[in-house]
């Protein structure tokens, strides 16, 4: 009795006129496959496309970004891995993210090699620099996955004609919508101090205040 050649070796050779040819439908797979994989290898290690939010919620984001020109915009393209904290330490009335915007653009900040992407306050939000842009504000120059070089810099308003607690809840609900869109965790959230020894955020960083703020931007992960 003829043993029964397996199916895989029936497809695989076939003797035509006396030479063995190869079939290359497996081999074309193989290849198929591979092209997939680098493909899919890719779209893993590709950044995130940055974002321009125009609401977050109920908050109002509005973009004025810096003229390319000024010290602040840096040529450097980077991608995102750390969201930095700040506060403005500004308690005077009226020092609110709109203020802090227009102190960004004035003339007298051209040559000044100062910038942060989001100054946020108890209304609304206001977007400096585009995300994939590193900005001047985590005082550690351009060092490889640092503040300044990986980090998106967020400035949270404390003057005191506003809503601080207002005022931080609307920066963890735009910290969770950017660790969301850059694929990013809790653990790439910083303060400022984290790169230089500065007590910045100072009131975030006072008692158990900044375990409620992570646990606010966790909140609005989970919703
Ligand atoms: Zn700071």
């Amino acid at each position: 009795m003829n043993t029964p050649i397996p199916a895989l070796c029936r497809t695989q050779h076939k003797k035509v006129h006396g030479v063995y040819t190869v079939n290359l439908k497996p081999i074309g797979l193989l290849t198929f496959l591979f092209i997939l994989g680098l493909f899919s290898g890719f779209q893993l290690f590709k950044p995130p496309q940055a974002v321009i939010p125009a609401q977050i919620g109920s908050i109002t984001v509005h973009t004025d970004f810096l003229p390319a020109e000024y010290a602040g915009y840096s040529d450097i393209h980077r991608r995102v891995r750390l969201i930095v904290i700040h506060e403005t330490d500004n308690f005077s009335p009226g020092a609110d993210a709109q203020a802090h915007n227009t102190y960004l653009h004035s003339s007298k900040q051209a040559d000044t090699a100062l910038s942060w992407h989001y100054t946020v306050d108890d209304t609304e939000i206001y977007h400096h620099l585009p995300d994939e842009i590193a900005a001047y504000h985590a005082s550690d120059g351009m060092r490889a996955k640092g503040g300044n070089e990986s980090g998106i810099g967020i400035e949270i308003c404390v003057n005191q004609d506003g809503d601080y607690q207002k005022a931080v809840d609307n920066a963890a609900q735009l910290v969770a919508y950017l660790l969301q869109n850059y694929k990013l965790d809790l653990d790439d959230v910083k303060q400022h101090y984290d790169f230089c020894g500065k007590d910045c955020p100072h009131r975030l960083r006072e008692n158990d205040n900044w375990q409620n703020f992570l646990a606010q931007v966790e909140k609005y992960l989970a919703s």
